[in-house]
């Protein structure tokens, strides 16, 4: 079967990778692909927002799958538009796309189907947000509606933070994203991500991770799209994912059939590990990225039969076997990121670098050019490493990490600090 990735990050280079090694798999494409998917798959120039010549190309090279990496093409319904044309695809249609695309869809089917999460107000306009706010007291949280690239959310610490985060998002900063708004509690625990497939009635579980959200040590500085994660989340006891599995993802696997938009693709749950136990913070349709690298790592089994199950139906058939180690992985990003930074710096010894049988140097913002590889977006390397431990993970990858000749990047020099204090004690 011929396959057609969509997308350009360490995300999808762990996909692509992972299914590389399928024997289902015959031609892979991606579309766009980076520096580091290109051994494994034939990039393609293809604008995914045109959902027509996303169909030509399928029809041209015979696509019998695909896997769109990416939340922005699921919300805009590219898969409803390969399904109208009999092309299998994994991911969500527009409709139950809205679980990552609106915060108040969400809410509002949480609060439907009694899945524990934080009190919560939906607002279009800024008095009533900030009588809700004032009423409720900070701290208090203040979220655009809409996709906003994880940059929408604003913990207030004092209600004058809230009503200037109701004013900037109603203002327009993040465009349409923040028509509406949501406000809610400020949830105190510990966070944790939790994966499971699902094919509109049966869900596989696939397992749990940490990320690093935080662009400095210690988890200070600004928001990032993720430097650093690893698997499994030990916050995460077989309890606790009982209890998320129970609790949060079949009320809404339930939930969104009973609306007639059964949801097929992957829960990507942000979890708050509260004392009362798992709270859904948000949902995301997608793999993380960088979760997806650590799951990709620590998953034995192959990965195909199970995302084209989710989309055709039989989930409940399939079995997939995890290495009982852990996995963690360190993103490094160009110097400046996440505000501006160079692009096209050279980035050296890679092939070294990456030579342990334990460690995987996924691409992200890289190009291939004359043998060389340069970097050309913030987030560029995933360097990502097995373990018996989190801490043993942890030495795998920064011994890699300190092979990189590339002086114009950094990276987080604490990935996985909480299981490495854990697994002290
Ligand atoms: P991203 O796409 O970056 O994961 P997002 O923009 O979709 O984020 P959320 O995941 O809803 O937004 O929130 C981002 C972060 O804000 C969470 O990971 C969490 O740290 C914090 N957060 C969100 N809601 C709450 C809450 N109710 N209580 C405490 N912290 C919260």
């Amino acid at each position: 079967m011929n396959i057609l990735v969509i997308g350009s990050g360490g995300r999808e280079h762990a996909l692509t990778w992972k299914i590389a090694q399928s024997p289902l798999a015959d031609e892979i494409y991606i579309a766009p692909g980076n520096g580091g998917t290109q051994e494994l798959a034939t990039s393609v120039s293809l604008d995914v927002t045109d959902h027509d010549a996303v169909v030509t190309f399928c029809r041209a090279h015979d696509i019998g799958f695909v896997v769109v990496g990416p939340e922005a093409p699921l919300v805009d319904g590219l898969v409803d538009h390969l399904d109208q044309e009999n092309i299998a695809a994994f991911g969500p249609k527009a409709y139950a796309a809205q679980l990552e695309g609106s915060k108040g869809f969400t809410k509002d089917l949480c609060a439907e189907f009694n899945i524990p999460t934080a009190a919560y107000g939906r607002f279009t306009d800024a008095a009533s947000a900030k009588a809700f706010a004032q009423d409720k007291g900070a701290p208090i949280v203040v979220k655009a509606d809409g996709l906003a690239a994880g940059k929408g959310v604003i913990i207030a610490e004092t209600l004058d933070q809230a009503n200037a985060a109701i004013d900037d998002i109603f203002g327009g900063q993040f465009g349409a994203a923040g028509a509406e708004l949501v406000i809610e509690e400020f949830l105190v625990g510990e966070e944790a991500s939790f994966f499971a497939l699902c094919d509109g009635d049966n869900i596989l579980p696939l397992a749990t991770a940490q990320d690093h959200k935080r662009v400095g040590e210690g988890d200070t500085g600004p928001n990032t799209g993720g430097m650093g994660a690893y698997s499994p989340a030990p916050v995460m006891t077989p309890e606790m994912t009982r209890r998320t599995i129970d609790e949060i993802i079949l009320p809404t696997v339930r939930g969104m059939k009973k609306r007639g938009h059964p949801f097929r693709g992957v829960f990507f749950a942000g979890l708050m590990i509260t004392e009362k136990g798992p709270e859904l913070i948000e949902y995301n349709v997608r793999f993380g990225d960088p979760e997806c690298q650590v799951l990709m790592m620590r998953l034995k089994s192959d990965i195909l039969p199970a995302l084209i199950a989710s989309a055709e139906g039989g989930l409940d058939l399939i079995k997939l076997d995890w290495r009982d180690r852990s996995a963690l992985t360190v993103v490094m990003a160009a110097n400046g990121y996440p505000e501006s930074y160079e692009k096209n710096t050279l980035i050296g010894n890679l092939s070294e670098a990456g030579e342990n049988e334990d460690c995987m140097i996924f691409h992200a913002g890289t190009k291939q050019e004359g043998g060389h590889i340069f970097a050309t977006g913030g987030r560029v390397l995933n360097v990502t490493a097995l373990g018996d431990s989190v801490t043993q993970a942890q030495t795998t990858a920064y011994a890699a990490v300190d092979k990189i000749d590339w002086p114009d990047g950094f990276c987080r020099r604490d990935i996985g600090w909480r299981a490495v204090e854990r697994e002290k004690n």
